[in-house]
């Protein structure tokens, strides 16, 4: 792998934040109408629609503004619709429920853009498309049947492109050819969430920063919220920390597995190379059950990878990503001689049954978390769906509203079962089993 001497582990996208964007160590009040747990995506997004709604409301965030998987995702937008073959979400929901969701799940995607557009937030953003890439030839005919059905349930466009043509969508010849969904979008994460806390601050929200709730228990129809450094009386309280829960809430907590990703980003690219690697500049992903996620970053002619997490070293380490260079190589060989610049991870929230979900717990804590790795465009629209939901509008409805949410069976063996599920599926990967 070429790293560069000066590797830094840290987000790529933290090199565009901005100063302003920030919350900081301010006092913690005595009271507030709410107070949100997390400051990501699901956190800001309620904060805005309930701070524009006249509310008084209080972001905690145990680390810096965004510090979660918000400033750190691969900032590829879908509308979720691709977690599931169709005709297993099927199979599960039932075909009615199922083109709820599915159709759902195409307005967050027109919801996310509507929301930039409206509020002026510059962050790139784009409806470049996404290209998903057959592993193998009966991984073509598979995505060919569930786009038929995702046309026919939901009334998704796409297109099939076959492995003699790919080369108009990829510089690479490893795929037998793919799907391309054009609707599908990009954006740069940290000019997002940068952007969205300032929409939040000029509401009147205050965000916290470096102050993690320890504690939330009910006072005389309230909630007493404390804090590492003081505590607040709430009228309600949104729990926003998907990957990133822990005991908090134990009914929350049993609900969640953390799972890392990696990513890397590579120097700048020669621009004939990089015309040719991403000749439409899309988002791209392959179809592994342990996928590769990847695209350019704006303005930079740099590749951004994203896949699993480095196991066996330390975080912080060459070692750690070195798996994420491989796999890049083995798809765009000729970036052997690009350095990679910057090497980073972040923690996915996990459901057991694979979809997110909205709610109160059995205590009346407000709660949207369990995007599993789908989570630019579902967080932001589940953030205002929970404020709608709490501030008593009937627009704060969603089709996940009534689905019951399982814990994990035995959870604290399934948080350390994680490496052992994802080298199961790699096995598998390799076997085509
Ligand atoms: C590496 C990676 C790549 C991804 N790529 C994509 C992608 O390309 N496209 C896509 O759609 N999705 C992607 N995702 C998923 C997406 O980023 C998330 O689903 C989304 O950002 C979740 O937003 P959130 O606000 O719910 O949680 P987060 O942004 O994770 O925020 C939760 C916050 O809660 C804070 N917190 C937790 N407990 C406490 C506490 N007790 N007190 C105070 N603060 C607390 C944490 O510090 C954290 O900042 C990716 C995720 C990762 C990790």
């Amino acid at each position: 792998m070429n790293y560069r001497h000066s590797l830094t582990f840290k987000p790529y996208w933290w090199e565009a934040a901005s100063a302003e964007a920030a919350g900081g160590e301010i006092p913690v009040p005595t009271q507030c109408d709410v107070a949100i747990v997390g400051s990501g995506f699901t956190g800001l997004s309620a904060a805005l629609t309930l701070a524009r709604a006249g509310r008084d409301v209080v972001i905690f965030e145990r680390g810096r503004s965004g510090f979660g998987a918000s400033t750190r995702n691969g900032g590829q937008i879908g509308s979720g619709n691709q977690k599931f073959r169709i005709k297993t979400l099927i199979a599960l929901r039932g075909r009615r429920k199922a083109e709820e969701m599915l159709r759902e799940g195409t307005r967050m995607l027109d919801h996310i853009a509507a929301l930039i557009e409206t509020e002026k937030i510059d962050c790139h953003f784009r409806r470049c498309g996404r290209f998903r890439a057959a592993i193998r030839p009966e991984h073509y005919e598979a995505m060919a049947a569930d786009m038929r059905d995702l046309k026919e349930i939901a009334g998704v466009q796409s297109f099939m492109v076959p492995k003699s043509e790919q080369a108009s969508e990829i510089g690479s010849d490893v795929f037998f050819g793919g799907s391309v969904l054009p609707n599908d979008a990009s954006l740069h994460p940290g000019l997002y969430h940068a952007g969205l806390m300032l929409r939040v601050m000029e509401a009147g929200g205050r965000v916290i920063d470096h102050t993690a709730v320890v504690h939330i228990e009910p006072a005389s129809g309230s909630f007493r919220v404390r804090t590492g450094r003081g505590e607040t009386i709430a009228r309600n309280v949104i729990v926003a920390s998907n990957g990133y829960t822990d005991g908090l809430v134990p009914e929350l907590g049993r609900r969640i597995v953390p799972v890392g990703s990696g990513l890397i980003a590579t120097d700048e690219i020669p621009e004939d190379l990089y015309n040719r690697l991403l000749p439409k500049n899309r988002v791209y992903g392959n179809t592994n059950r342990v996928f590769s996620y990847f695209r350019g970053a704006p303005n930079a002619r740099r590749i951004i990878w994203g896949g699993r997490e480095g196991r066996f070293a330390a975080s912080a380490s060459p070692a750690a990503f070195r798996h994420l260079a491989a796999d890049m190589l083995r798809v765009f060989p000729d970036l052997k001689d690009v350095p990679v610049t910057h090497a980073w991870d972040g923690r996915i929230g996990y459901t057991y049954d694979e979809v997110p979900h909205i709610g109160q717990t059995a205590f009346g804590i407000h709660y949207a978390l369990g995007y599993c790795g789908t989570g630019v465009s579902r967080a932001t629209y589940f953030g205002n769906k929970i404020a709608l939901q709490m501030l008593g509008s009937a627009e704060g409805h969603t089709a996940f509203d009534d689905l019951a949410f399982p814990p994990f069976p035995a959870h604290p063996i399934a948080r350390r079962a994680v490496p052992f599920v994802e080298a199961w599926y790699r096995v598998r990967d390799t076997m085509n089993f």
